[in-house]
């Protein structure tokens, strides 16, 4: 059984609809009744009203005893509203047998159980309205009398009929939320397909961290913010010193780790305000926002310091070191000029000694970190 049909099936909502059902039919039944029972003078004298209270009293607690459940207990039986159905049924046709076509009324109990959308269900409200047909035409004389063979026929094409189209009503819905969830599964492979490519696609593998595509969107997305509301941006370039001679005397799989370790230390120091990307091979770059060019550069040394003092096991316990070129972002100078500023930066800290942080304006000397 499809989860989602029982999920619909077993809707609170649509059970206490089905009891409000059930209470407002009981006061139309005896409105109904007591006026049949007006007009028709033979039926009009002894007991009818008695007969009536009855039927009320008993479809009032039948009902009365269904609510408590659904109430108090939490009880939400597709079974219950059945017996209750035909309950309800089979007092209409016990007290109105001289009604020769009243036992269709025991299709009421076939088209609540469609609300239950299982074949099951239905088979057992046919057999149950058919075994109770038998019993009250046994029990009542009045309703042999009343029946012609031929309304018997009818009834019985009547009951068969509709379980019929009970059961495809309940097919065809199986079918359409099949059709639905497969629809809805369909979609959300999609979705999570589509997020996973767009990580893939904005993301490094090897460091998890921003890859360079991504890396220039957010750059100048954050660059029209900072000419449009004072953003202040500062660009990092950091670059590993001699990464060749890493991967040249350990080999490229130390070298993937020690670019791992070096991306997680760059993401552990940044603030959550920063942008943090993997530029290119061994080259990292990193977006300060809505900081000083001075805690920027404070947060570049953080990030050199941490690493020069990081010994790898891998590397026999040596440490690799960082070279970063800072810029400051100057407004209305552009892209171009904050990684011309950066890369100069970088060149310079390259070209002085390596392991140290150079930007526009400040040069501190790493052997003094
Ligand atoms: P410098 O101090 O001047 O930066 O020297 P360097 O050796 O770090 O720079 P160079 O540009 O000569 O070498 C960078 C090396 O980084 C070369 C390349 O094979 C290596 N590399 C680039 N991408 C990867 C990668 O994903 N994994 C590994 N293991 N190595 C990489
Ligand atoms: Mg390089
Ligand atoms: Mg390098």
């Amino acid at each position: 059984m499809n989860h989602l049909l029982l999920e619909l099936a077993n809707k609170r909502q649509t059970y206490r609809k089905m009891l409000n059902i059930y209470w407002v039919t009981i006061v139309l039944t005896v409105i109904l009744e007591h006026f049949i029972h007006r007009s028709s003078p033979p039926f009009g004298s002894n007991g009818y009203l008695q007969g009536l209270i009855l039927q009320a009293l008993l479809l009032g607690a039948v009902t009365g005893i269904a609510e408590m459940l659904y109430r108090y207990r939490k009880v939400q039986s597709d079974n219950l509203l059945l017996v209750t159905a035909t309950i309800y049924a089979s007092s209409i046709i016990y007290i109105n047998p001289a009604i020769g076509i009243v036992p269709a009324i025991y299709i009421f109990p076939i088209l609540t159980s469609v609300l239950s959308f299982k074949k099951n269900r239905i088979l057992t409200a046919f057999t149950l309205i058919l075994l109770c047909f038998v019993l009250i035409y046994a029990l009542s004389p009045e309703l042999r009398l009343s029946m012609q063979p031929f309304h018997i026929i009818g009834v019985l094409f009547l009951y068969i009929g509709v379980t019929v189209i009970a059961l495809a009503i309940a097919a065809s819905g199986i079918e359409l939320l099949d059709h639905l969830k497969h629809a809805t599964e369909t979609k959300q492979e999609l979705l999570v397909k589509t997020i996973i490519m767009d990580k893939l696609a904005k993301m490094d593998a090897l460091t998890d961290l921003y890859n360079h595509k991504t890396f220039h969107e957010y750059l100048e997305k954050l660059i029209e913010q900072s000419e449009c509301n004072e953003l202040p941006l500062q660009l990092a370039i950091m670059d590993i010193d001699n990464f060749k001679k890493i991967n040249d005397t350990y080999g490229h799989w130390v070298g993937d780790i020690i670019l791992q370790r070096v991306a997680n230390l760059i993401k552990e120091t940044v603030t959550p305000n920063d942008f943090v990307a993997r530029y290119g091979g061994e080259e990292f770059a990193v977006i300060f926002t809505e900081k000083t060019p001075e805690s920027s550069f404070t947060i570049a040394e953080e990030i050199r310091h941490k690493l020069a003092v990081t010994l790898h096991p891998e590397l026999d316990s040596q440490a690799a070191t960082l070279s970063i070129g800072l810029q400051d972002y100057v407004k209305g100078e552009g892209k171009e000029s904050l990684f011309k500023g950066a890369d100069a930066s970088l060149y310079t800290a390259k070209r002085t000694g390596k392991n140290k942080t150079v930007a526009h304006s400040y040069i501190r000397d790493p052997k003094g970190a």
